[in-house]
């Protein structure tokens, strides 16, 4: 059999690679074989990532649809393809929705929902004019449960927006040989996180209601990516693979 799960050589994008979860997806990649873009906005520790990966920096705002379009235009030229793209930035913030200022909500969804379409639309145009590409959505369980106690709406609906696109252009591109799905995470211990954990009351209900008892690591996101990413998963598209340490199941 071949390895299905290899990414031998493949031009790989990841979106908010310079830490967290997208790194070690970017580190899963690497090691199937992947060549990793880091496009973050990150402009310190983004370049010392790409780095480590043995890959490129590219300082992109996924906010900013020129900023995605120029990313797009630097891979091509320097590569000449895009076989796989991952978005995986994403930001998260806990107000009251009472309280939510108008700019926080639109910026939450702008890099959480619109930076992932844009991304999507800019890299698929490339994909389906090759006619072959995969591309991996980070989204959140918070796209399927709204999360407890901490508020964060926005967040909330900025996901499950993301699984909705994901299963839009899975069925309008499908036939064009680029697929699309969305990874759905439970809680994990990364920078993002970090707040919650240092709060008793929410810690104490982030455990107690995961039936693992325990946060995930980052770099148990990233065999999943792998797996999407690659041919292993040939017959997917349009699914939300939830990884979540059982918390949907209770
Ligand atoms: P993280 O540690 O905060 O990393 C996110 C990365 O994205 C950072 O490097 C950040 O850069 C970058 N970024 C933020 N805004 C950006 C923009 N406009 N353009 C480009 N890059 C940008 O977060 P994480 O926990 O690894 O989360 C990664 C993804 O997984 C997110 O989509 C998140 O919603 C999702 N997720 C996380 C969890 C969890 O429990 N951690 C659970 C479910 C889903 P800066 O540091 O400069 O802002």
């Amino acid at each position: 059999m071949s390895d299905v799960f290899s990414l031998d050589g493949q031009i790989t994008i990841v979106t908010g690679a310079s830490r967290g979860i997208g790194l070690e997806i970017a580190k899963a990649m690497r090691t199937a074989g992947a060549h990793i873009v880091v496009a973050d906005i990150d402009a310190e520790v983004g370049p010392k990532s790409a780095a480590e990966l043995g890959g490129d920096f590219v300082h992109t705002d996924v906010t900013d649809s020129a900023s995605v379009k120029a990313l797009v235009a630097r891979v091509m030229a320097q590569h000449g393809r895009i076989d796989v793209l991952v978005n995986n930035a994403g930001v998260v913030r806990n107000t009251p929705s009472e309280a939510v200022p108008d700019e926080e909500w639109r910026w939450v969804l702008s890099v959480n929902l619109d930076g992932v379409f844009w991304c999507c639309r800019e890299v698929g145009k490339v994909m389906l004019e090759r006619g072959r590409g995969s591309i991996v959505n980070i989204a959140s369980m918070s796209g399927v449960i709204s999360n407890h106690p901490q508020p964060q709406s926005a967040y909330n609906v900025s996901k499950a927006g993301v699984i909705m696109l994901t299963k839009s252009l899975a069925g309008e591109w499908a036939s064009r040989g680029v697929r699309v799905n969305a990874i759905s995470p439970g809680y994990i211990a990364t920078p993002m996180t970090k707040k919650g954990l240092d709060t008793p009351e929410w810690r104490e209900a982030w455990l107690s209601t995961t039936p693992m008892g325990r946060l995930g690591e980052p770099a148990e996101i990233g065999p999943l990516a792998v797996f999407l990413a690659s041919d292993a998963s040939s017959f997917m598209t349009g699914s939300n693979v939830l990884i979540d340490g059982g918390y949907t199941a209770w």
